[in-house]
């Protein structure tokens, strides 16, 4: 895993609204980020920034010390996992976790593994030949999931990929992603409103206000200080 460094990074959809003005910002390597803030603070258009997906206005972004703010977001080593699950509804649960895998031209029975040991992470191993429309919400999220952590990203991002799931299952995905982001270790942003995920999942959160950091600390030193 690498750290991710923004330096002056700017975004302004068109020429008399600026979304993030000049931000300056580092995410240590391994650590797991929460950014945090209300809707149209700009969570989604940094976190698409780092994933490549929407080009930034100015400034530079690297993971580590190569900078990636002109690379397309499949030569950045990133992965991102969607709040609607994006997955390919034709193919069966193995065709979607392992697609990555076989575009990038990997020998079939190194996918098998591959896809196995991501499978078994995830609890999805009895559901390989599923369809997703054969799946429930919490397995499609760990499909998704699934997807995004098998090319062994050194940068893993979230938006908001709890939100569609009903209470119970937002908590149980949640101890389950804390527990596999101690297992993988990758560089992880992870976009909320919801401060129980931040206060739980995060070892930093990134408050967000109108695109200005408005505080970059632990949990514990946010919500706990005298
Ligand atoms: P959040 O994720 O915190 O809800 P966003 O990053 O989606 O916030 O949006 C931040 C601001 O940028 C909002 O004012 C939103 O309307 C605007 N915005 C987002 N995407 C676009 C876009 N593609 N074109 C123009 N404005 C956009
Ligand atoms: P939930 O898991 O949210 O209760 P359902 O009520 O749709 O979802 O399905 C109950 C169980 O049956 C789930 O484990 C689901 O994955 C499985 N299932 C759904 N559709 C099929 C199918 N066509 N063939 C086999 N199993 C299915």
């Amino acid at each position: 895993a690498a750290n991710i460094t923004l330096s002056g990074v700017t975004k302004a959809y068109d020429s008399d609204t600026t979304v993030i003005p000049p931000m300056d910002v580092e995410l240590g390597a391994g650590e797991f980020t929460v950014v945090l803030g209300p809707s149209g603070c700009g969570k989604s258009t940094l976190l698409q920034m780092i994933a490549g997906l929407e080009r930034v206005s100015g400034g530079a972004i690297a993971f580590g010390d190569r900078e990636v703010q002109d690379l397309e977001p499949k030569h950045r080593g990133c992965a991102m996992v969607f709040q609607n699950y994006a997955l390919y509804p034709h193919m069966s649960v193995f065709d979607n976790i392992a697609y990555s895998l076989k575009v990038s031209g990997m020998a079939k029975a190194e996918r098998i593994e591959r896809v196995g040991a991501v499978a078994k992470m995830l609890g999805l191993s009895d559901y390989l030949a599923r369809k997703p429309g054969q799946l429930s919400g919490g397995q499609r999220q760990r499909v998704a999931i699934g997807r995004a952590i098998v090319r062994e990203p050194g940068v893993l991002l979230f938006d908001e990929p709890l939100s569609n799931l009903d209470a119970q299952l937002r908590h149980d995905m949640r101890v389950e992603l804390a527990e596999l982001h101690r297992r993988i270790g990758a560089t992880t942003v992870f976009v909320t409103h919801d401060q129980v995920e931040a206060m739980t999942l995060a070892d930093r959160i990134l408050i967000l206000n109108k695109g200005r950091i408005e505080q970059f600390d632990t949990p514990k030193a946010i919500y706990h200080h005298p």
